[in-house]
């Protein structure tokens, strides 16, 4: 089989993860962290479970350049949250249950859901985010 080229991924997400009470403050603290480091669109906050999410999320879109930057950096500092990192290409069942990563502790997702197949492979968008310093 031939082997897929990084050119399939179009942008990428970080699907934060958070219960309520302390976990949902240490991801509060996260995102204006990344807000204030990285030119990032920052998702809607969801106080319960949406999609294929098992439990409140907000998301990070972000382009590609930025992968080097900021997975090390969630990394570093996810403060114990759980984040699930993935591509955006043309298949997003693939994208979320198949060619993932984990920074912190794997949280159940339901991805059965999912389209197996999408034309028009999600683009980062424009930042909504307004960096004031450096990672
Ligand atoms: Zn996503």
């Amino acid at each position: 089989m031939a082997a897929r080229p990084p050119s399939e991924i179009v942008s990428f997400h970080a699907h934060v993860y958070f219960t309520a009470g302390a976990e949902a403050e240490a991801a509060r603290r996260l995102r204006e962290q990344v807000a204030e480091r990285f030119a990032v669109r920052l998702g809607t906050w969801h106080d319960r479970a949406v999609g294929p999410h098992g439990r409140p999320s907000y998301q990070i879109a972000f382009g590609n350049e930025l992968f080097a930057s900021l997975v090390p950096w969630l990394m570093l500092n996810h403060g114990g949250l759980s984040i699930l990192v993935h591509p955006n290409t043309r298949n997003p069942r693939r994208d979320h249950a198949e060619d993932r990563l984990w920074i912190g502790t794997p949280v159940a997702l339901d991805e059965a859901g999912l389209p197996d197949h999408d034309d028009n492979p999600e683009s980062a968008g424009e930042p909504n985010t307004t960096p004031t310093m450096t990672p």
